[in-house]
């Protein structure tokens, strides 16, 4: 059967087509895995996702949408992520382009490297991650840091 992650996928405006045409090529693998999207990245990859699958069908797939991204959707994922809820994340973000939440997009990726969520920003990353022998590995845990030592510092 393999591993089920939660798996968050998110584009920035410029960057959804690219995301949406990476979704549809690795369909067949994403449809084993919960996905939880900024909004309309969401609305995007659940159309993908679900081509030419009735909407009623048991095989259509859900796709867990949280806010759009500029109205809080990425800090909905980096709570998500802090909480232990998110296994790795697609991020195309934009490097052309600024963003209203900019603060928000740093704020996540910062999460996603204190927590060691596997996190591609690009989609030869994209590639290389989900199709890495570890991706299917039932072994592998990606280390989970406690930062014990920085709760119990002295004040
Ligand atoms: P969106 O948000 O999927 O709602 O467009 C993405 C983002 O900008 O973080």
């Amino acid at each position: 059967m393999g591993k089920s992650y939660t798996i968050a996928l998110v584009a920035h405006d410029n960057c959804k087509s690219d995301l949406v045409e990476w979704v549809a090529f690795n369909k067949e693998v994403l449809k084993k895995h919960s996905l939880v999207c900024t909004g309309t990245t969401g609305k995007l990859v659940e159309t993908e996702i679900n081509k030419g699958v009735d909407k009623n069908s048991r095989k259509y797939i859900r796709v867990e949408r949280l806010k759009s991204g500029p109205l809080g959707g990425d800090q909905q994922l980096g709570a998500m992520i802090s909480e232990g809820n998110i296994d790795m994340m697609f991020f195309f973000w934009d490097p052309m382009s600024q963003q209203p939440h900019d603060v928000d997009v740093k704020a996540l990726l910062r999460i996603t490297v204190l927590y060691n969520i596997p996190t591609a920003c690009n989609r030869a990353t994209a590639d290389y991650l989900i199709a890495s022998s570890l991706f299917e590995d039932d072994t592998y845990k990606p280390k989970v840091y406690d930062y014990q030592d920085y709760i119990t510092r002295k004040i």
